[in-house]
């Protein structure tokens, strides 16, 4: 190797570094500001370990009885005034812009929420859990993730232009799991959200304020259960946490 070959490889692999470690500043840069209280929840899980690893391994089991990689294969009847403990949180994006609500849209069901993101934005996990699916669906969420939690909830994160987890894999709240996109049905970069129980679509806003950055309270519950067919839009059947016995002032 004569020295103008050594020097063109140095120059190659400094280069590749430079390129490399911009990545990762930029990576990091978008984690921060860190959030205060997932910090203090960690804290007290290191005292909790082995029971929390058993749980995140069968997240849920209580009310799930599979685990497939089929979106809507969970299929069940939730236990009456079943209560979702959503402290723990983290928001998947830092982003508070929302572009589209859960609801009717386009005469069919929107059955998440649409937080504008941007290509490459660094998309997590909301809370502990277990991955479930990790798969593309072209004609709808693009490349997509469903993580079922020991809270009994599972999330969805579509659209995505990358997926950085695995089926199977266990991840903790606030872990990078994909970067955002434009993947799929969808016009404009953003992360499609959704909240379910059992398969039932629940809209995310009753759970998460992106504007605010905060879940609206600490607990979520279900009053009397939910089945396919309810309407899980209904006050009758879905009631946030603050009248039983919830500690936190809800925000609005
Ligand atoms: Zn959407």
């Amino acid at each position: 190797m004569d020295f103008s070959t050594i020097k063109k490889t140095v120059g190659i692999f400094v280069l590749s570094m430079v390129a490399v470690s911009g990545f990762a500043q930029d990576i990091i840069a978008r984690q921060a500001p860190s959030d205060k209280r997932l910090k203090d929840i960690r804290n007290v899980k290191l005292n909790n370990t082995a029971a929390i690893s058993a749980d995140l391994n069968n997240p849920a089991a209580n009310i799930y009885t599979d685990w497939t990689d089929n979106l809507r294969s969970c299929t069940g009847a939730v236990p009456a005034n079943y209560k979702i403990d959503l402290r723990g949180f983290c928001m998947p994006t830092t982003n508070r812009k929302i572009n589209s609500n859960f609801g009717p849209r386009w005469g069919r069901q929107h059955e998440g929420m649409d937080v504008k993101v941007y290509i490459g934005d660094t998309i997590r996990a909301a809370f502990d859990g277990k991955v479930r699916i990790c798969k593309y669906n072209g004609g709808g969420y693009g490349y997509y993730i469903v993580i079922r939690h020991p809270n009994g909830l599972e999330t969805l994160y579509g659209h995505l232009s990358k997926q950085i987890v695995k089926k199977d894999q266990v991840v903790r709240a606030g872990e990078p799991i994909g970067l955002g996109g434009n993947t799929g049905r969808s016009n404009g970069s953003h992360l499609h959200f959704e909240t379910r129980v059992l398969g039932q679509p629940i809209d995310p806003a009753l759970m998460f304020d992106f504007v605010h950055q905060d879940v609206v309270s600490d607990y979520f519950v279900l009053q009397n259960g939910i089945s396919k067919g309810n309407s899980v839009q209904s006050a009758s059947t879905i009631s946030t946490g603050s009248a039983q016995g919830n500690n936190r002032t809800a925000r609005k």
